[in-house]
């Protein structure tokens, strides 16, 4: 199964703590889209709304202007007591709130007709900016002027719309001009939800400033062209946009609007930080339980992956223990016989020879009863070294076969090369010269039993091991302290060394 190893454990933990954040991410980003688009929609609601309200206003003081002049046309107007003719020519509406005084200017800017009085308050306008421009042209339509303050504080600034009186020749008779002042722009501006750092402005499409939120009395009246924002605005009849105001540096989504039939345009802007404000707070929150989650995700599996290290080493441990000899530390005799099995099988299949070795202490009954037994237990300590020093090549298995009897398997080699490798361990047993004064030969010894299985000579691994065995038996029949060979005559086998030369490099036969 994966989820066993160690790393496999981190490897999917890790992916599914980054699955958690991309979902996470692309969630956001949604929601993030999802801010932006309510913001666009909120703005462009705001922009249409002050339009319509904007343009209504205006298209209502334009009809009485419009009013005044067709009154002006009307035979017998001039002729009627001055209260009749100043309600027929001045009607209701002009007099709604935040609009002012509405004159009739003769063609010097003189007052003909004032509103509020008559008879009318004596001034001359042929100076202003809408009188002239009415004066130059017979096309201006109705004209809005700069803002202005006829008493010089900024509180009573206002703007003044005109339309021009033609005389049926078609030369200028006149102007008809009403004021109206910018506090009603003011409150409907501050009328709107924007934000705390939300922006509104009126414009003159010659980029005069007529009024901005927040209010500023400074920024009325100054001129707008060449600003980034501003060269937008008058490219297209509407729009939207990101930028960043000239006048407070402040990031906004920008919508705005040319009000229809006036030379007017209007933005309404919200700050990109008003816009994202809720989204981040939402963000924060949902980013650090997303990121205490991978955390902890991938700290679990760290834990689990770290016990199931430590329990695959445990149990290699304990496999390990119970292959191997408690009191040797040579293969124990389960081991052995697997590997007795698997290298039976392979020598068949390769056809090369496979050689046993038995080797059993000689005497040993004796020597636990002379000696004791742990001292016993330390002579075969010492045999097991001896044979696990002359046991060297990869592939050979030395065993504890049982109680004083060891067994070592030796791949690839013959009966010659076996009975070397016999030889000498036996050699090395009595080389320790552990006293043995039981013995004939007055220190430890051990006999050896070898059989050797190429081709078709032995049938089973259970007859190579019986082959040993017999030949073990012979070698302590003979005497003890010697190597048999199995199936050798007698005059092999090697009695204290003696019959086997030294030979420089003994182990291979083969
Ligand atoms: P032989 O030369 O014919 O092999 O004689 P022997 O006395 O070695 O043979 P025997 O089979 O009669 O005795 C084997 C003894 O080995 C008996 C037992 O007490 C001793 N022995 C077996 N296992 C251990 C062990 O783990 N530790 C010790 N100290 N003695 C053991
Ligand atoms: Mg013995
Ligand atoms: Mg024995």
């Amino acid at each position: 199964m994966v989820t066993r190893r160690p790393n496999n454990v981190i490897a999917i933990s890790v992916l599914l703590a980054g699955a958690i954040l991309a979902i996470a991410v692309s969630l956001l980003a949604q929601m993030r889209d999802d801010a932006l688009r309510r913001a666009q929609d909120s703005i462009a609601n705001i922009s249409l709304l002050v339009q319509r309200d904007v343009s209504r206003n205006l298209e209502i003081y334009d009809l009485s202007l419009r009013a005044v002049i067709d009154g002006l046309k009307q035979p017998g107007v001039l002729d009627l007591p001055p209260e009749i003719r100043q309600m027929v020519l001045f009607d209701g509406s002009i007099s709604a709130k935040d609009m002012g005084s509405v004159f009739v200017l003769d063609e010097n800017g003189n007052v003909r007709f004032d509103s509020r009085a008559w008879p009318p308050r004596a001034s001359n306008h042929a100076d202003r900016d809408y009188f002239k421009a009415q004066r130059a042209s017979p096309d201006v339509g109705l004209y809005i002027s700069h803002p202005f303050s006829p008493s010089g504080t900024d509180d009573d600034l206002r703007i003044a719309l005109s339309r021009r009186i033609s005389r049926p020749d078609g030369s200028f008779g006149g102007v008809v001009v009403g004021t109206l002042r910018l506090t009603y722009f003011h409150r409907l501006f501050d009328g709107m939800k924007l934000g705390p750092s939300g922006s509104m402005a009126l414009m003159l499409s010659d980029g005069t400033m007529l009024m901005r939120r927040p209010y500023d009395s400074k920024t009325i009246g100054i001129n707008l062209t060449g600003s980034a924002n501003f060269s937008r605005f008058i490219k297209q009849p509407s729009g939207d946009f990101f930028g960043m105001a000239a006048i407070d540096r402040v990031e906004r989504w920008y919508a705005f609007r040319h009000i229809d039939g006036f030379p007017l345009i209007l933005d309404v802007a919200l700050s990109t930080r008003d816009v994202y404000v809720e989204w981040r707070r939402r963000a924060w929150i949902i980013g650090t339980l997303i990121g205490a989650l991978d955390v902890t995700i991938i700290a679990l599996a760290i834990l689990f992956s770290r016990q199931l290290r430590l329990r695959r080493a445990a149990e290699e441990e304990l496999r390990e223990l119970a292959r191997t000899d408690g009191l040797t530390g040579l293969n124990n005799r389960r081991a052995f016989e697997e590997h007795v099995n698997d290298e039976w099988r392979r020598a068949q299949r390769t056809g090369r020879p496979l050689s046993l070795l038995l080797i059993d202490v000689d005497n040993f009954k004796g020597f636990n009863d002379l000696y004791g037994h742990s001292a016993g237990d330390e002579a075969l300590i010492g045999v097991a070294r001896c044979i696990a020093q002359n046991v060297r090549r990869p592939g050979d298995t030395a065993a504890r076969f049982g109680g004083e009897e060891f067994a070592v398997l030796l791949p690839d080699t013959d009966a010659t090369g076996a009975q070397r490798i016999a030889e000498q361990i036996r050699a090395a047993v009595q080389a320790l010269q552990c006293r043995h004064v039981a013995s004939t030969h007055h220190v430890l010894t051990v006999s050896a039993g070898a059989a050797t299985a190429q081709g078709a000579a032995l049938a089973t691994s259970r007859a190579l091991v019986d082959a040993a065995d017999e030949a073990l038996y012979r070698a302590k029949d003979a005497g003890r302290n010697r190597v048999m060979l199995y199936g050798a005559p007698t005059d092999h086998s090697s009695r204290d060394g003696a019959a086997v030369t030294p030979d420089p490099d003994p182990r291979r036969a083969n």
